[in-house]
């Protein structure tokens, strides 16, 4: 599985961070999240689809 961010919609709130912090990391200096991972760990796939549901303005996007 794979997993990005749209950038022109991420409004920076860190959520996904803290939902996984193994795939999302947080850009200080462009306060935006990042992908961390080019490939989603299975065991992580789960807490992924989590936070592109709780992405309020719908910036994550997951790719089979
Ligand atoms: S949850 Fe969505 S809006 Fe919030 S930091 Fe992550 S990608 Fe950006």
């Amino acid at each position: 599985m794979k997993v990005r961010i749209d950038y022109s919609l991420c409004m920076g709130d860190q959520n996904c961070h803290k939902v996984c912090p193994e795939v999302f990391d947080f850009d200080e200096d462009q306060l935006q999240s990042r992908v961390r991972v080019d490939t989603v760990p299975a065991h992580l796939e789960d807490e992924v689809r989590q936070a592109a549901k709780d992405c309020a303005p719908g910036a994550i996007i997951v790719e089979a």
